[in-house]
Parts: C-alpha cells; sequence; structure tokens
C-alpha cells in the first residue's frame, strides 16, 4: 500500500490534522494508497507559501521560467514511462495505450507551455496627445487555485498548472481525490525542473473539505478548475465573490453527425473511437450520434459489430479499448441512465451489462427520448446514444439540442456541409471528417452554454493567466 503525503512549499508532508483518506484501485476496487487529507489549515499554509513562491518565480526572466518548463518536459520525455504509467494505469484506470498517450501529451503541453512563457506579448497604442505614449504591458494573475479531475490527471492538470506557470503564476493545487497520487508526482516534477519549491503547493484531500477553503481564500488570484459542470457551478459561485478570473472546463455532451456520403463502416469506428477511448469517460466523447437514415441500418449494424469486437478490461494489454470506470457510483450513474432510457422506449443495439468489477460493457441505445439523463446529462460511461435523422438540418438542431456546447464532430466529404455545420453547431470545437475528441497543446479547447468559461491551450490559456495594466507617459513638459 503506497503513503503519500501533501507537497507544501515542494516539500512532501502530512497534512497538519494528520488524517488521511484512501484511494481505490479502480480495477481491483481495493485500497491503492492512503493520502495525507488536506483542509482549510493546509489550504491556508499553501497559499502562503504560494504567495511568497510568486515573488521569486514571477522576478525570473521568461527564459528562465522557459528553461524550468523545458527541463521538466525532457524529464517526462525520458523517465515518464517509469515514473507515471504504473499510478495512471492503478490510480485513474487508465488502459496503457492511453497512459502512454497521456504522457506523451503531458510533453507536448509543457514544450509548448515553455514557449509561451517568452511571448507574453502586449501593445502600444496611439495616443491623440503627441507628448503621450501608452503602452500596455501583461501581468500574472498571482497565485492561482487549480482543481483537476481525475480522468486524464495528470494531462489535464499540465494542461492548467503548466500555462499558469509560463504565465509567472504559483500553484496551489488541489486534485480529484480519486487520483491525489499523480498530481504529487507532477508537483514534485516541476520543483525538480526549477520552480521555486513555494511556488509548487498539492494539497490532497476532498473536494468540499479542501477545494471548498481553497476556491473560497481571500489570498487567491484566479481559479482553473476543470470537472463536472456542477462543480464548476459552485466554484465559480465562490469564485465571482472575489471577481476571480477563473478559466472553468466542464462537461460536455458531444455529438457526432454522420451524414449520407460517408462510409457507414468507417463512421461506425470513428464513432466507436470517439466514444469508447477511456470507457467514455472523456468530456468530449460523442455521447449522441446523429446518423442520416440513409446510411443508419448499415452504420447501426457496423457499429454493433466494431463494439463486439472490442478488447475490454486488461488495462496492460496495448490493444485493450479501456478498462474500469472511476468508482462504483460512476458505474451506478451509467446504469440509472441506461435502465431510464430503455423504460421510457430506447432500445439496446449492444451491450449493456457489467463485464466485471467496474468494467462496463460498450454500450448502444437506439432512440433515446430527448428527456432522458443518458440524452441530455453527462453519463461519463461508455454508452453510446445513436439517433436516426432525415437530413442535414435536423441533425444540426438535435445536435444543438443541448445545454452543453464541448465539441461536435462531422463526417461528411461534403466539406460545404461539413463547414455549414461547423458555423451552426454551437461548441467550442467542430471537427470535420473526425470524432469530437481532439487534442492539440495550441488549440484554444473550451465550451459553450454550460461546458465552461474561458479557453485553454497555447497563447489562450497565458491570455487566461495574465491581466494587462495600460500604462502611459507624459513625454512634454
Ligand atoms: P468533479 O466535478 O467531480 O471534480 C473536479 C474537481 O473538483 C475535483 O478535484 C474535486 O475534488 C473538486 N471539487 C469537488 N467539489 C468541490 C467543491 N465544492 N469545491 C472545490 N472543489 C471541489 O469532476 P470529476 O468527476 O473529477 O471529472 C469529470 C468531469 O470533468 C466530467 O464532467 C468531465 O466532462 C469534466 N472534464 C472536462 C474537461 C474539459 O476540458 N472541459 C476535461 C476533462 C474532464
Amino acid at each position: 500500500m503506497i503513503e503519500s503525503g501533501l507537497l507544501l512549499a515542494g516539500v512532501e508532508q502530512a497534512a497538519q490534522s494528520g488524517q488521511t483518506f484512501e484511494v481505490l484501485c479502480p480495477a481491483s476496487e481495493q485500497p491503492l494508497a492512503t493520502v495525507a487529507r488536506g483542509d482549510a489549515t493546509d489550504i491556508d499554509a499553501a497559499v502562503a507559501a504560494a504567495r511568497s513562491g510568486f515573488e521569486q518565480w514571477s522576478a525570473l526572466a521568461p527564459g528562465e521560467r522557459e528553461a524550468a518548463l523545458l527541463r521538466a518536459a525532457d524529464i517526462v520525455e525520458c523517465e515518464g514511462e517509469q515514473r507515471y504509467l504504473d499510478l495512471l494505469i492503478d490510480e485513474s484506470g487508465s488502459t496503457i495505450s492511453k497512459a502512454r498517450f497521456e504522457i506523451s501529451y503531458t510533453v507536448d503541453l509543457l514544450r509548448t507551455a515553455a514557449g509561451e512563457a517568452r511571448r507574453l506579448y502586449a501593445e502600444t497604442f496611439p495616443n491623440d496627445n503627441p507628448q503621450r505614449l501608452s503602452m500596455v504591458v501583461r501581468e500574472p494573475l498571482g497565485v492561482i487555485a487549480v482543481i483537476s479531475p481525475y480522468n486524464a490527471p495528470l494531462a489535464l492538470l499540465t494542461k492548467m498548472a503548466g500555462f499558469a506557470v509560463a504565465a509567472g503564476n504559483a500553484l496551489v493545487i488541489k486534485p480529484s481525490e480519486e487520483t491525489p497520487l499523480i498530481a504529487v508526482a507532477f508537483g514534485k516534477l516541476l520543483v525538480e525542473a526549477g520552480v521555486p519549491a513555494a511556488a509548487v503547493n498539492v494539497i490532497t484531500g476532498l473536494g468540499a473539505d479542501c477545494g471548498g477553503p481553497l476556491v473560497e481564500h481571500v489570498d487567491i488570484d484566479g481559479i482553473a478548475m476543470t470537472g463536472s459542470t456542477a462543480t464548476g457551478q459552485q466554484i465559480g459561485a465562490r469564485g465571482m465573490q472575489r471577481m476571480l478570473p477563473m478559466q472553468l472546463e466542464l462537461g460536455g455532451k458531444s455529438a457526432l453527425l454522420v451524414l449520407g456520403d460517408f462510409e457507414p463502416g468507417k463512421a461506425a469506428a470513428i464513432a466507436a473511437q470517439g466514444l469508447f477511448n477511456h470507457a467514455g469517460q472523456i468530456c468530449m466523447a460523442n455521447s449522441r450520434v446523429l446518423v442520416e437514415r440513409s446510411i443508419y441500418a448499415e452504420f447501426c449494424a457496423e457499429l454493433k459489430k466494431y463494439c463486439e469486437s472490442m478488447l475490454i478490461g486488461d488495462q496492460r494489454d496495448p490493444a485493450t479499448a479501456y478498462g474500469p470506470l472511476i468508482n462504483r457510483r460512476s458505474l451506478e450513474k451509467a446504469q440509472a441512465h441506461q435502465q431510464e432510457a430503455l423504460a421510457a422506449g430506447a432500445t439496446l443495439l449492444t451491450g449493456g451489462e457489467v463485464l466485471a468489477g467496474l468494467v462496463y460493457q460498450p454500450t448502444v441505445l437506439l432512440d433515446t427520448p430527448r428527456h432522458c439523463q443518458a440524452w441530455c446529462e453527462e453519463t461519463f460511461a461508455p454508452i453510446m446514444n445513436v439517433v436516426a435523422v432525415d437530413d442535414f438540418e435536423q441533425a444540426v438542431t438535435l445536435a444543438n439540442d443541448s445545454d452543453y456546447g464541448l465539441s461536435a464532430g462531422v463526417l461528411t466529404y461534403n466539406y460545404q456541409l461539413g463547414l455549414k455545420a461547423c458555423r451552426a453547431i454551437r461548441a467550442g470545437s467542430v471537427h470535420i471528417g473526425m470524432h469530437p475528441f481532439q487534442s492539440n497543446a495550441l488549440a484554444p479547447i473550451g465550451g459553450y452554454g454550460m461546458s465552461g468559461l474561458g479557453r485553454s491551450g497555447g497563447h489562450f490559456s497565458t491570455e487566461e493567466f495574465t491581466q494587462l495594466k495600460w500604462i502611459s507617459f507624459e513625454l512634454g513638459d
């Protein structure tokens, strides 16, 4: 059994209360680790440390911040598999392929963030008075509260923390209680790479009694949170009490449109890859698939075949599509959504059963009524809803039939229609010829509607983690 402390000013230690909590391994549902259970007292200490860390870190030259992040990237590139592979598999239920992807994406994110450290551009602008000069400077916010989710615990933490640090900020990280170990390992990596220890704090603990005091703390200067919309709403309401800048990356209910000109077999494979990756626990997963009626029957037949041939469960086999759900609550939620949809008139194309433990079969529901939770709420499990549509217009209307707006995909070779869909769909990203689950360290990832506030990736991130100041000079007498 692993024992882990929290990271205060870069040093691993017990919570001040001495309390701990248990982390279970999703595959076995047995205890994996005992972890320090931080609370408001530890948060106070971490915010104070981060304040002094901010003074040190923000005073460094951009090139020095770039160098530290590049060192972190090099370490992950050389040693990421030894350091993080087992943790990602055992703590977050990743398959080996998903864990490898996450490690290489983390390298990419760290290098991209490093580059942004030198690119905190602002501008000068003309002044009608020729004796006056105006310029804008971009300054770091200060101490950032970073609250991370369990589903891609290394990459998504890097995506927030890496860019925040690149812009000169200090961190107090509150990771998911499901995946604290990987976050502590990430904190140690930043210190090893040269970020001042005081600027790196990882306070492990539970959402309400650790995350709550963090987002309410009077001495934080910004919030970056990735997680569910319900949690984002609570955090957002607290952040607004102090008018804090906030980047909130929240839930999704993404649509994949399959138009009649696309090959049904290829579309089925793309749809399956876009949903079943990591057992459907991906914010951009295409949990709603809208298929033009002309190819609907063939698409469904191909999808059933694809699902029933997928290798599921063994996380260390590179051919495995996905492993367990994160915990029993997630499994019960999936079952409840499925039962409600079936009772309301949906039919089961394939799946619907628990294979073993927390491993759920690839499941496809046909014609889920639009009032059902499986259609309108995030299930975050390997359950896909497939609906036939008469034409392009109906596909777009149904794609927009959601409070969320994170991402979408359109499968067609008719790029005119594809581009029309891009313009008509209310989502933060739309991909033609691809499923909605796409990543790129430079892209502005974020959502419309209930999928969040702000954008993350490349300079869009550093813009979120800095603020602008207008400075002007009187040059005359
Ligand atoms: P979650 O909302 O349950 O938890 C997210 C984090 O918030 C955790 O660290 C948790 O401890 C913390 N938290 C919970 N209650 C809190 C409170 N009252 N105050 C402060 N912090 C609190 O999310 P999760 O289950 O870990 O992750 C899955 C969710 O994340 C899904 O909804 C998914 O769509 C979303 N997600 C979004 C993106 C994106 O880029 N938009 C990416 C990945 C995941």
